[in-house]
């Protein structure tokens, strides 16, 4: 069953304007490449400052900050698996990282929030796989979680946009996953 709470959309996370935005980010919480320099490159140095103050967060877990010059108010910052080949408690772990956000979410009293597609860039984790697992883990969380008003995953280009799309319609029960 489709819930119009769910958007999938592409474009630059940077620019989404809800309460909370997810960061894909390291263990050490200290920047990088990919969503994580951008978002630290949008929000400006006071980011990587309240960060410094958080010490290291585990793969499968997720801290809250401040969005500084972001437009959204809250930060995210979920760190995803490094994919080593599948048989890794990589699929648990990345279920546990969107669990985190949902939990803090709840924590904290905020009804909106937009995802990257965790673990997909540099962490290497094949795409279609992760986005069967942010896919079901979003519908649970919309499942249980009145309180969420909405959840968009941003995809930074077509490609990954259309994977998320027809493992979307899957779930749904309309097409055969990709
Ligand atoms: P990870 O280390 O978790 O794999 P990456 O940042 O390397 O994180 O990649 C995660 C996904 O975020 C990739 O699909 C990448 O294309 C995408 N991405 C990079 N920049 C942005 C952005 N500004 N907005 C949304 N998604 C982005």
């Amino acid at each position: 069953m489709s819930d119009e709470r769910l958007e999938l959309v592409r474009g630059d996370i940077t620019r989404i304007q809800a309460d909370s935005i997810v960061n894909a980010a390291n263990s050490a919480l200290s920047g990088g490449g990919g969503v994580d320099g951008a978002i630290h490159r949008a929000a400006g140095p006071g980011l990587l400052a309240e960060c410094r103050t958080l010490g290291r967060c585990p793969p499968g877990q997720a801290r809250i900050t401040g969005g500084h010059n972001l437009p959204a108010p809250h930060v995210i910052h979920a760190v995803g698996p490094v994919w080593q080949g599948g048989g890794s408690g990589e699929e648990s772990l990345l279920a546990h990282c969107y669990r985190s956000v949902f939990a803090l979410m709840e924590q904290h009293g905020l009804h909106t929030v937009a995802f990257p597609s965790i673990s997909t860039g540099a962490y290497g984790y094949p795409i279609a796989r992760a986005s069967r697992i942010a896919l079901r883990e979003i519908r649970a969380a919309l499942q249980r979680q009145p309180s969420l008003r909405r959840v968009t995953v941003v995809l930074f280009s077509d490609q990954d946009l259309d994977v998320y799309q027809r493992t979307l319609k899957a779930l749904e029960g309309s097409e055969p996953p990709p």
